[in-house]
């Protein structure tokens, strides 16, 4: 039974500090590396942040997928994968407080006119405008989850009015809690700005077409950090130009990295972050060793993903 990091990715984090990080908190474990793999068939657990389409194959005993992250769409439509294998993610603190950081600090933007003032700056001008008062904003989060929720409580202790909307009934202090498709149109038409922290899923890839996007309340502000094919991203262009919504901010975009011929880059009314909300993992190396010794003694796996439901 061995443990196999293979992240594909040198400019986050590299595959033997991961490996390094692991066999620290467990000196026990097998961890290996794409340059340390010995025999594929010692494999039983793989940690990516995305599956590439022949892992299964080239790992014939592969019995736990492990997400270095929380979006696991490419891991549970990969047709190689058998379907007794498993998959788990990580919920760590780090990233669910940077995206609700990032979600305040674009709200608050806009509530201070920041770029206005930015602007005026350059032309040494003296422009005071009111900045919009917070209990009069309404703020609406889609998805209430791990990280969905947090950000929620946050908008909430800023002094935002927030309304949240998840597939199940929740129940967050101080947060009008909705539920279900139908009710999607009815908060959508009511926010100043929509935060969306989605998994994607069958049900939310395109979610927000020319119709979803016309439900927003004129002038408002779309804000995305989940993942980009909730966007229609022609229908969003359109709808800016029509002015709902009125902004739109986003740290996700259906193609990474966003090409330089997307009309997204010089549109006024986008700004754009490089996927960069959620960058720490923090403490979160800790569950994938542990995950590796459960999935070793046969205990309940942390965090696993329905496969089924897709997250
Ligand atoms: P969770 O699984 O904890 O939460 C997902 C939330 O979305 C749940 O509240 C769920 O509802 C809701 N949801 C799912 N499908 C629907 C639907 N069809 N209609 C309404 N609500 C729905 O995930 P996280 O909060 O940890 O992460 C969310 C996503 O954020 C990840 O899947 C990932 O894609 C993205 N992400 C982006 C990062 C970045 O750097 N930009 C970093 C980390 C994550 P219910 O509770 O009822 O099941």
């Amino acid at each position: 039974m061995a443990l196999l990091i293979e992240t594909g990715l040198s400019d986050w984090i590299s595959d033997n500090d991961i490996a390094d990080g692991i066999r620290k908190l467990h000196p026990d474990a097998d961890v290996r590396t794409p340059d340390n793999l010995g025999d594929p068939a010692d494999i039983t657990m793989l940690a990516v942040v995305d599956l590439q389409d022949d892992h299964p194959n080239r790992l014939p005993n592969l019995k736990l997928v492990q997400k270095l992250g929380a979006g696991v769409e490419t891991i549970v439509s990969n047709p190689n994968l058998p379907e007794h294998a498993r998959i788990a993610r990580l919920k760590p603190d780090a990233p669910a407080q940077g995206i609700a950081e990032w979600f305040v600090a674009y709200v608050l933007r806009h509530q201070r006119h920041m770029p206005f003032h930015e602007a005026a700056q350059t032309r040494a001008e003296w422009s005071p405008k009111a900045p919009i008062y917070s209990p009069d904003t309404k703020v609406g989060v889609l998805g209430l989850g791990h990280i969905g929720a947090r950000s929620a409580k946050m908008l909430r202790a800023v002094g935002f009015e927030v309304m949240g909307w998840s597939r199940s009934p929740k129940q967050i202090d101080g947060v009008t809690c909705l539920h279900g498709d139908a009710a999607l149109p009815e908060l959508l038409g009511q926010c100043d700005h929509i935060c969306a922290i989605l998994p994607s899923t069958p049900q939310t890839v395109g979610l927000f077409d020319a119709r979803m996007l016309a439900a927003m309340k004129p002038g408002s502000q779309l804000l995305n950090a989940g993942r980009g094919d909730l966007i229609d991203e022609a229908a969003l262009i359109a709808a800016l130009d029509a002015g709902t919504p009125g902004h739109a901010v986003l740290d996700v975009t259906s193609t990474e990295p966003l090409p330089q011929d997307s009309p997204l880059w010089a549109h006024p009314g986008v700004t754009i972050t490089p996927h960069v909300s959620g960058w720490h993992l923090g403490d979160a190396l800790a569950d994938v060793g542990e995950n590796f010794r459960r999935l070793s003694t046969g205990a309940p796996l942390l965090h696993e993903v329905d496969k089924a439901r897709g997250y």
